[in-house]
């Protein structure tokens, strides 16, 4: 299959090209930045043959089979809607869009053609994420009470950028990882959270954005959700933990992109270490695409998934700034 990259991004540069090259028979042909000079330049870094700054010359190229979307959050949408207009199927980047009612658009304009669209949730490929699961729906935590999540990191320096002072962008905290907390717990419970309250602080370094925001959220079988997403903290380190009526699962430094931490399963028998797979996590992402796009089954995360983490999101920013309970709406 090949790729047209829609964005010369880092997350491209850092993950998703190896990624795409790592599984057989695909490869990344041509690549979309608005600078023709940063185009060419990464195109020659990535060993990519060609670079446009037009978007309808990947899309009407016949030798694009497929389009990776990873430009910043306001571009997902009028991206996706050309891609999938031009019949190419779609990855599109977390969050899926900057609303939910444009996730929502992407969302029918790809039910009513014959591609595919996905979401790039990472978290749900992760070995990790799978193994905890698996716990979960194999009754081994019994019936599951609570999760925390420990998502408070220190921003790296080289994505600062429009991450931390452009709304207009889809900077802060809330659409950059609270969607990837929100998909982590509609993966593991298998329903939406419906009632989120929050608080959210700006200014240590966010500029016109929120740079941290802790949330509480309870499904509708009555779980409790605490989450912590922050881009300031230098030395909390990651985690999850799901609490059962069986058993607890503790997870460290499993919120992340590379496929380590650890998990501890703590039960009346005593205390047990999960292994799981350390395979990589964007691979997978793109394997289950393909597999998706070859006719079988679904993406690891579909376009409704990414909807529905940035309905959660839109809910904790909501939350946070009145200072009210709010109810997650996904849109019918
Ligand atoms: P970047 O800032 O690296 O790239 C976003 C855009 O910024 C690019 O499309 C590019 O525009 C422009 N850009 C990149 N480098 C430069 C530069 N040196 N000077 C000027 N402009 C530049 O963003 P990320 O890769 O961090 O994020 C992109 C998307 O991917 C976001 O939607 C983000 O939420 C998502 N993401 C997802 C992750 C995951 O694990 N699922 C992890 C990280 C990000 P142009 O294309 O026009 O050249």
């Amino acid at each position: 299959m090949n790729w047209g990259l829609i964005g010369a991004s880092t997350i491209a540069s850092e993950h998703m090209i190896g990624a795409i090259r790592s599984n057989s028979g695909h490869d990344v042909v041509s690549v979309l930045s608005s600078s023709p000079t940063r185009g060419k330049e990464y195109a020659a870094k990535h060993g990519i043959a060609a670079s446009t700054t037009s978007l309808s010359d990947i899309l009407n190229g016949s030798d694009v089979d497929a389009v990776y979307i990873s430009t910043t959050n306001e571009k997902h949408l009028p991206q996706a809607m050309a891609a999938i207009a031009a019949g190419k199927h779609v990855l599109c980047e977390k969050p899926l869009a900057m609303t939910v009612a444009d996730a929502a658009t992407m969302v029918r304009a790809a039910q009513g053609s014959d591609v595919v669209l996905a979401t790039n949730h990472h978290l749900r490929n992760a070995g990790s994420h799978l193994a905890i699961r698996n716990l979960i729906t194999t009754g081994r935590l019994g019936e599951v009470l609570s999760i925390r999540i420990f998502h408070a990191v220190m921003l790296p320096e080289h994505l600062r950028g429009w991450r931390i002072d452009n709304p207009l962008a889809g900077g802060g905290v809330i659409p950059d990882i609270v969607v990837h907390d929100a998909d982590t717990v509609r993966f593991y419970l298998g329903e939406d959270p419906a009632d989120i309250v929050a608080q959210e602080l700006s200014g240590a370094m966010g500029v016109d954005v929120e740079d941290s925001v802790m949330s509480v959220w309870t499904t509708p079988s009555g779980i409790t959700v605490q989450t912590h997403e922050s881009f300031t903290h230098p030395f909390a380190g990651s985690g999850i933990e799901v609490h059962g009526s069986k058993g607890s699962v503790i997870a460290r430094n499993v919120m992340t992109q590379q496929p380590v931490g650890d998990i501890l399963l703590r039960t009346a028998s005593g205390e047990e270490s999960i292994e799981y797979s350390p395979h990589n996590l964007y691979e997978r992402s793109v394997s289950k695409f393909a597999t998706a796009v070859a006719g079988d089954g679904q993406p690891a995360a579909t376009g409704v998934d990414g909807l529905k983490s940035l309905a959660v999101a839109e809910a904790v920013k909501k939350a946070a700034v009145t200072g009210q309970r709010t109810t997650v709406d996904y849109g019918g």
